[in-house]
């Protein structure tokens, strides 16, 4: 009997959500859970969605409910559980057959899979699924590293399923191999940027002003009907207008100041690094979680730094809508350096990786989803190989303004010894972009001096050596 378009292994958070998106669709989908258990609550709810899913008991009973070629979707942690589920399929499946890993994997892993799979006749595809618990339920943005025969199979069932922007489905085949689970690492880098950036304004408004979470909540839901308009910004409001339900004050302000990380965070940066790209301001979110882990070296250091003497603030009204446009400004920073990351990644190994349909896949469905999207879309249609987002006419004129209130935003949180580090960081990386004359001269100088690793010379070929002291070349 096999009636199934489609299999899924892992009926957790994600997993579970995306079987009843895929029911719902009326997409057959057969369904195996590591724990029995889980597997029969999970048929047992499904409520009218039951005659679309077919629970299964064994590996073997989930692959011959499915109508060859068989596409089997693995949502389990990535890593190990990845490698073992693969393994255990591989005796049973057979030629054409797609193992999908929807999971968060690093896109290093994909392409080791996808080559130990080569000859095999079994397709790896590598599926960056964005959206969380309600994105997977009501509508994700996938990001797709597959050949092009496997994705045409499956396509269809990821169209219906995904998040849609003005009706354009929120899902697309972005290139070969690991290129889908890459660009969902990007696309969590910057998340990790554009959280912690909202994480400092919301920082500056309370112990600066001293608002409490109410009124910052309320100044975010204002923002979000404004150019910031953004599911991150929209749930910054919501997260602080809820209350505590044991104590009825603000939950945010019962919540540890301790932040957690998976690994993508660390990934972009690690990528990034590897690449030469900068990507200063995914790496300050990162360091800032790690920062925040440190909570019991952060209490002792308190006490021997006390906190600087404030001045008190001009109006609180021009505060806020300078808060406003320095996170414009950063964001737009955020957002420039990981679609260069991307891009750089993109011709390192060849993957051609559309970056206008990247940006319009996440308008949708994901965590990143924000206006600002639509715009960076467009900029990247109107010339697909813009070298950086912060020279795209579009942001220019964002930019040219904005960065002037980042600037005194970054200024004054530092006089006021309140720490900015991603929004510092943006500002260090826009003033950087943009100097046409820096300050490496003087680094190839000190180079050349104890390394004797020579310069190029304005106006003539060719490495140079300077005429250095007799402690030249002395470490
Ligand atoms: P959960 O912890 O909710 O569920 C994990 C599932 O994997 C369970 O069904 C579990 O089965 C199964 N599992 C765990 N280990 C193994 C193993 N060794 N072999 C077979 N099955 C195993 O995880 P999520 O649904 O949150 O995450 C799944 C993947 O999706 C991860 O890669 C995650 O990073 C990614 N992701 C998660 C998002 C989120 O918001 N949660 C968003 C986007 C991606 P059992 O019942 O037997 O324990």
């Amino acid at each position: 009997m096999s009636e199934a378009e489609i299999g899924l292994i892992g009926l957790g958070t994600m997993g579970s959500n995306l079987a009843l998106n895929i029911a719902e669709k009326g997409h057959k989908i057969a369904v195996w859970n590591r724990t029995a258990s889980r597997t029969k609550t999970f048929a047992g709810n499904a409520g009218e969605l039951a005659g679309n899913i077919m629970a299964c008991e064994t590996l073997e009973d989930l692959l011959q409910a499915i109508e060859p070629p068989r596409p089997v979707i693995l949502m389990v942690p990535a890593g190990d559980p990845v490698d073992q589920q693969i393994e255990a399929l591989l005796p049973l499946a057979g030629k054409g057959d797609i193992i999908i890993d929807a999971g968060n994997a690093n896109f290093r892993d994909t392409e080791r899979r996808a080559q130990e799979l080569e000859g095999s006749g079994i397709v790896l595809v590598g599926m960056g699924v964005s959206g969380g618990e309600d994105g997977a339920r009501n509508g994700p943005s996938i990001m797709v590293g597959s050949d092009k025969a496997a994705w045409l199979r499956v396509e269809g069932i990821f169209n219906d399923i995904a998040a849609r922007y003005e009706g354009e489905p929120c899902a697309a085949r972005l290139g070969p191999g690991g290129a889908g689970h890459f660009v969902k690492t990007v696309h969590n880098g910057i998340e990790y940027a554009d959280m912690q950036m909202i994480a400092e304004v919301y920082g500056i408004l309370r112990d600066g002003p001293g608002l409490s979470a109410e009124e910052i909540g309320s100044i975010f839901a204002r923002w979000n009907d404004g150019r910031l308009n953004s599911y991150l910004i929209e749930i910054t409001a919501e997260v602080l207008a809820t209350a505590d339900p044991d104590s009825s004050v603000p939950l945010v302000d019962v919540i540890q100041d301790k932040a957690g990380q998976k690994g993508t965070g660390r990934w972009s940066v690690i990528e990034a690094a590897m690449l030469g790209v900068p990507a200063t301001c995914i790496e300050a979110a990162v360091a800032a979680r790690s920062l925040s882990s440190l909570k019991k070296e952060r209490e002792f250091a308190s006490r021997r730094y006390p906190q600087i003497t404030r001045q008190q603030p001009g109006s609180t009204a021009a505060l806020v809508a300078e808060l406003e446009t320095a996170l414009l400004a950063g964001k737009i920073a955020a957002y420039a350096q990981g679609f260069a990351i991307m891009r750089a990644a993109s011709d390192e190994h060849g993957w051609d990786l559309p970056m206008a349909t990247i940006a319009r896949i996440w308008r949708a469905g994901c965590i990143i989803r924000s206006q600002l999207l639509d715009s960076i879309a467009k900029a990247y249609d109107a010339k697909p190989k813009t070298t950086n987002l912060m020279v795209a006419p579009a942001f220019v004129d964002m930019m040219q303004p904005a960065h002037l209130a980042l600037r005194v935003t970054v200024g004054r949180a530092a006089l006021h010894g309140l720490p900015t580090p991603a929004l510092s960081a943006a500002l260090a990386y826009f003033d950087s972009y943009r100097q046409a004359r820096g300050t490496a001269n003087l680094i190839q100088g000190q180079r050349d001096f104890f390394g004797a690793h020579g310069f190029e010379k304005i106006g003539s070929r060719g490495q140079k050596h300077g005429p250095w002291s007799a402690r030249a070349g002395k470490k």
